[in-house]
């Protein structure tokens, strides 16, 4: 069966038991109704009607968490292709800038992809492991790139570019 909202059709799974009240919850991007044996179809779609816009943002949340997810399930080769990956880009870079970084370790960062720290450690976020390899790039020579400006200012930029003409397509694919 299916509720509007806005012009969007969103399908639901409708279960009947012997319960009294009327429950709609979501589970792996589904939306499930469970309804008394017997109040009627046409009350079930009133009060779905009612409730479509609470419906559709709980299945978008829904989505994305189940995205997340999905993507959260890192490898072993994941994990070490990002290894290679990062290892190679660290050392291609160091040998262009001039700077090498003093320790590189990748870990479980949560709120960026990557961090240089004024001790000249960079790390890398294992989350890039199912990433694309430019943006594995691009995150590398970011960091690399703090050895040198230790900020986002204009000459912070003009090097990123400098070195990756294409890195506003590549961080794109971080998203
Ligand atoms: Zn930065």
């Amino acid at each position: 069966m299916i509720v509007q909202y806005e012009g969007r059709s969103i399908p639901y799974t409708l279960q009947r038991s012997k319960i009294k009240n009327l429950y709609i919850y979501i589970k792996n991007g589904e939306v499930i109704v469970k309804a008394p044996l017997r109040l009627s179809d046409k009350y079930i779609e009133e009060f779905l009607n009612k409730k479509s816009k609470w419906i559709y943002e709980k299945l978008e949340e829904n989505k994305t968490k189940v995205k997340k997810e999905k993507e959260e399930k890192i490898t072993q080769e994941d994990v070490k292709r990002l290894q290679k990956i990062v290892k190679e880009n660290i050392y291609k870079y160091s040998k262009i800038l001039g700077r090498s970084p003093k320790k590189v370790r990748i870990r479980d960062l949560k709120y960026a992809w990557g961090s240089c720290s004024s001790n000249q450690n960079i790390s890398i976020n294992l989350k890039l492991a199912t990433k694309d390899e430019r943006a594995i790039e691009y995150v590398v020579l970011h960091e690399m790139c703090h050895l040198i400006h230790m900020n986002h200012s204009k000459n912070f930029w003009n090097l990123v570019e400098k070195n990756m003409p294409k890195y506003k397509e590549y961080k794109k694919l971080l998203a």
